[in-house]
This record gives structure tokens, sequence and C-alpha cells, in this order.
């Protein structure tokens, strides 16, 4: 018995990791087509301002629609896409579909409303990054002011020169910068100051473990007054709670995201949160 353990459970391992490949490489192959295929769609996520309550801007953040598996969220398909490189077109359809987005939105009567895109490692190192998201917005004509990219701080660290450079040109055109999962990375805000960045999130993990963890408490305190010091707003991530909100408020956290004000979700919805937000607030007036 006991000898032959190792054997059936090798060959099941084995069968697992040719399973887990082919399923992989399928994956990729999928991918590739969706992208021909429209089964790629941007969600919206509400980011709301602390003080005033009211909607600063939406984090677009990348759906797939699997002919067969049905919904699948970023986590699952983002790390392949960009082992294999499709994430680079895809990337950039993203900005595309959020300019898009955002002249839609000035028409429908939300102006100032922020959109803020995810660029990924492999992303922000394409040779022609710089370019081709001039010639994107340059091609929409939008309010460039309204554009936010986020990344993260490994995305900036490995080649802090190459970092410098692009910021500053693309923060010349207008965009600006927030700094994504702050607090999950190795370097600190100090490190960045020379970076055009005027926004940090607070990656949920620390939001998740207020009241559990006296550290999360301390780590989030540091955050807001470092980066107020050098004049960066504060995003907290993954606000589930009221608890967690009260705590945000009380250390003056600038904005909050999460599931406790509103969920990811399709433009429609949306527009349709967008104008039952706006009523609400015309008949307290
Ligand atoms: P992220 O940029 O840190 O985005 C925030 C994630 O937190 C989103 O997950 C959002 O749905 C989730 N979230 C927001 N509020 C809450 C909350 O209250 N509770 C919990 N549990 N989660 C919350 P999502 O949409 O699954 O995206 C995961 C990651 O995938 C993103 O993390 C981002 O790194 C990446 N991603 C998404 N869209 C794109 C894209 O277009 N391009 C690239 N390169 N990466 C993307
Ligand atoms: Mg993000
Ligand atoms: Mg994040
Ligand atoms: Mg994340």
């Amino acid at each position: 018995e006991a000898k032959r353990d190792p054997g059936t459970s090798y060959r099941f391992y084995d069968r697992q990791l040719h399973i887990s490949a082919g399923y992989q490489l399928r994956l990729e192959a999928d991918l590739r087509n969706a992208l021909r295929g429209k089964e790629l769609e941007l969600y919206y996520q509400p980011r709301i301002d602390l003080a005033t309550e009211e909607v600063r801007g939406v984090e677009c953040l990348l759906r797939w629609h699997h002919p067969e598996r049905g919904l699948v969220g970023p986590d699952e398909f983002i790390p392949m896409a960009e082992r294999s490189g499709l994430i680079v077109p895809i990337g950039y359809w993203v900005i595309e579909q959020a300019c898009k987005r955002l002249q839609e939105s000035s028409e429908l009567g939300f102006a100032g409303l922020v959109f803020a895109v995810n660029l990924s490692f492999r992303q922000f190192h394409d040779r022609k990054m710089t370019e081709t998201i001039f010639r994107i917005i340059f091609n929409a004509n939008v309010d460039t002011s309204l554009l936010e990219l986020e990344l993260t701080e490994s995305a900036m660290m490995h080649d802090p020169e190459y970092a410098q450079r692009c910021l500053r040109e693309l923060n010349q055109l207008g965009i600006s910068f927030a700094l994504d999962d702050f607090g999950t990375g190795f370097s600190s805000l100090s490190n960045l100051q020379n970076l055009p960045i005027s926004l940090v999130k607070i990656d949920k993990s620390f939001v998740q473990d207020l009241g559990k963890s006296a550290d999360a408490e301390h780590i989030i305190r540091a955050i807001i007054s470092l980066a107020h010091s050098l004049q960066i707003s504060v995003v907290a991530e993954g606000v589930e709670t009221e608890s967690q909100l009260e705590f945000l408020r009380q250390q003056h956290c600038d904005e909050i995201q999460g599931y406790y004000f509103a969920r990811p979700m399709p433009w429609d919805d949306l527009v349709q949160f967008l104008n039952r937000r706006n009523q609400s607030a015309c008949l307290q007036q």
C-alpha cells in the first residue's frame, strides 16, 4: 500500500499538471479571439469623495465574457495575458474604450468625472507606450485631465529613469498617475517623490484588516500622513463596512472605493447609478 501511494499520487499530479498546461494554452487562444470577438467589457466602480460624498471618478475594470465559462474576472486572465504579451493590445483597447466612455460621460452631463485605467508591468514597458497612448487620446479628443493611469510600485521601480521619463511625458499631456496597491511593494513614497504622482491607493488588504490587526491601523495612518505631507491624495480600496469607512474618515482619507458604496458595474448601470445620485442630491438642496 504505502509503496504504491507515491506512484499513484505522482501520476495524479502529472495528469493535473498536463490538464493545467493544456488549459492555459486554450485560455490563451481563447483570449486572442476574445479581443477580436467583442467578448471583453469594461466595468466601472465609483470612487467617492469622503468630504462631499460625491462620485469623483470611476475605475475601469476589465471583464471577459467567455462563451463557455461565463464571466471571467481579471485575476484569472491578466497574469496569463501578461506572460503571453497579449496584455499590450488588450491594454490599448482598454484605454480606447475608457476614452470613449469619458467622452460619452461629458455628453450625458457628468462633467468632471475622472476615468482611471490600470496599466500592467508589461504594458508600461512596451516601447511604443507613450506614442500609442498619445495617438489614442488625440483621436478620442478627450479632456486628458480626466484620465488617470494606475501603476504599481514594481512597474515604476523596475527602471526608475524610464518611469520618470514616461510619466513626465504623459503628465505634460494632462494625464495624472495613481500608485495602485500601495503598501504591498517594497518601495516607499520617498523613493517616488520625483515622479508626478497625484494619488496613492491603499491596498484593500490593509483596509480589510482594520479591526483585526493594530498594524493595519498604523500602516494606514502612516500612508495617509506621508502622502498628505507630499501633497498626494489617498484613496482606500476595498471598503466594505461602515466602521472601515468611519476610521478612514477620521484619518482624513480623501476618497474611498469599495462594495460599501458600489460594486464594479456595466456602463448602463453606472449611468443609472449616477443619475439616481444626481437626483437625490437635487432633492436635498
Ligand atoms: P485593482 O486595480 O487593485 O482593482 C481593485 C480590485 O478590487 C477590483 O478587482 C475590484 O473589483 C476589487 N474591489 C473593489 N472594492 C472591493 C471591496 O469592497 N471588496 C473586495 N473584496 N474587492 C473589491 P477586479 O475587478 O477583480 O480586478 C482585479 C485586478 O485586476 C485589479 O486590481 C487590476 O490589478 C487588474 N485589472 C483589472 N482591469 C485591468 C485592466 O484593464 N488592465 C490591467 N492591466 N489590469 C487590470
Ligand atoms: Mg487599480
Ligand atoms: Mg488596487
Ligand atoms: Mg489589486
